[in-house]
């Protein structure tokens, strides 16, 4: 009997992971995913899983709020949670600048929907962050409902899911090209342990995806980066139930609490992309100190993990949901593009309920896509949008 799928999803990170869960839920029929490796081993079990609806956009507002509801109702959906906890959020104002467009940026996220984002002065900020220092910042945007996911307890949530929904999960093995009739439309995924019949391919790759791509003719400017993450040692003002998440943005720095220590992230600017996952402890001394400029009590305390991976970017930040469009402009019928541009943690379920209506019904109600294909990106590589203002600093390219 011929190996036949209704839905293939390549890629177990937490887009294909979760996009496979709701399309079976829908009632899609039989879907099979198939990973090269393990299922979570690429960027989605190593993200500081910092989770915000203070998007920069109003698209990247409405993915971010659904995924929050997503995660809040996880129980009642599945038995099971990806570990989301609400913090709060305070988007750090340092110059002139950043407190206009900041509180410009609450402005259109509150005309998006997002009505408990306001701006908080610095004399505020440090009311509600006791560790916060009182001088170098503006005070910021700041929403009670942003928080963070424990990112292996969110690849556990998704595996879970796609086990009790009948997702048939194939752990290494990887996707090697697609197979598609005269007329263009898919009609099988080859792997490398043979060809899947379908007529419908949804495909993800997070930092890989740009490879995915390129396997079956497309050419997706999705680039690659170190992101390091470290968490320092407990302290009594960090063994707290609650303390607000924040984000130096123009130094592309963020913290939160971590089981009584801060964990701080960061990605440098200077860096050449790529894949990388070694250490610069150069960068990590610059950006704490830098850490330490902003949580004076963090200077003194030592270093209990860090860890480097590669994340995922696109050259505006913003996700890839479309049709698989080949460089010419022709699409391949029945295959679809998802991507998180390195938002996996705050957008993904979100981008997955996306993908998964693209894969399923060729549209969405979440957001409006119109934008958001490959069509917006230029050969080189470059998009005609404007970037989320509200990111690390990657590259504004991903090309060859
Ligand atoms: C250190 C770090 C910190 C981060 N922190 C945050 C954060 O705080 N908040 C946030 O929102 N985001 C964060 N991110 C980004 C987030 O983790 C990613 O955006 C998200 O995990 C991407 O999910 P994905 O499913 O697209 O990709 P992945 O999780 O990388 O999954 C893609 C999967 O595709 C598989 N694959 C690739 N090629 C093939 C093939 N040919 N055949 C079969 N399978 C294939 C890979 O093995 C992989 O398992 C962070 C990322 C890193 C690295």
């Amino acid at each position: 009997m011929a190996d036949r799928a209704d839905l293939v999803v390549v890629g177990a990170g937490t887009i294909g992971g979760w996009a496979s869960v709701f399309a079976a839920a829908d009632g899609v029929g039989r879907v099979v995913v198939v990973e090269q490796g393990l299922a979570g081993m690429g960027a989605s079990s190593r993200a500081a899983g910092i989770v915000r609806a203070q998007g920069g956009i109003p698209a990247t507002v409405t993915l971010g709020r659904w995924s929050i509801d997503f995660y809040n109702g996880q129980w009642a959906a599945y038995g099971t949670d990806s570990g989301f906890r609400e913090l709060g959020y305070l988007i750090l104002a340092v110059t002139d600048e950043d407190e206009r467009a900041g509180r410009e940026r609450v402005a259109m996220q509150r005309a998006a929907g997002l009505a408990d984002v306001r701006w908080l002065t610095a004399d505020e900020a440090v009311a509600l962050i006791p560790t916060l220092a009182s001088d170098g910042h503006r005070g910021g945007s700041y929403r009670d409902g942003d928080g963070h996911v424990d990112p292996p307890r969110n690849v556990r949530a998704y595996s879970l899911a796609m086990q009790a929904c009948g997702v048939d999960l194939r752990e290494r093995t990887a996707f090697t090209g697609l197979r598609t009739a005269s007329d263009g439309r898919v009609i099988g995924v080859e792997t490398s342990a043979g060809v899947i019949e379908t007529e419908r391919v949804l495909l993800t790759g997070g930092p890989s995806l740009r490879a995915v791509g390129a396997l079956c003719g497309l050419r997706i400017p999705s680039g690659a980066a170190r992101h390091t993450v470290a968490v320092l040692e407990p302290h009594e003002a960090f063994a707290i139930e609650r303390q607000p998440m924040v984000f130096d943005i123009g130094a592309g720095l963020y913290w939160r609490l971590e089981e009584g220590g801060l964990l701080f992230g960061w990605s440098d600017p200077d860096e050449q992309p790529g894949e990388a996952r070694a250490i610069d402890l150069a960068a990590y001394e610059r950006y704490r100190a830098r850490l330490a400029e902003f949580v004076p009590i963090t200077r003194d305390l030592g270093l209990r993990k860090i860890w480097a991976a590669t994340i995922d970017y696109t050259p505006d930040h913003l996700p890839i949901l479309g049709p698989a469009m080949r460089p010419d402009g022709s699409l391949i019928d029945g295959a679809w593009v998802a991507a998180a541009a390195g938002h996996g943690m705050m957008w993904g379920p979100g981008v997955a309920r996306v993908a998964a209506d693209l894969a399923l019904r060729g549209r969405t109600e979440l957001i409006d896509v119109t934008d958001l294909g490959l069509d917006r990106f230029d050969a080189q590589g470059r998009s005609r949008l404007d970037p989320d203002p509200i990111a690390l600093p990657y590259p504004r390219v991903a090309g060859d």
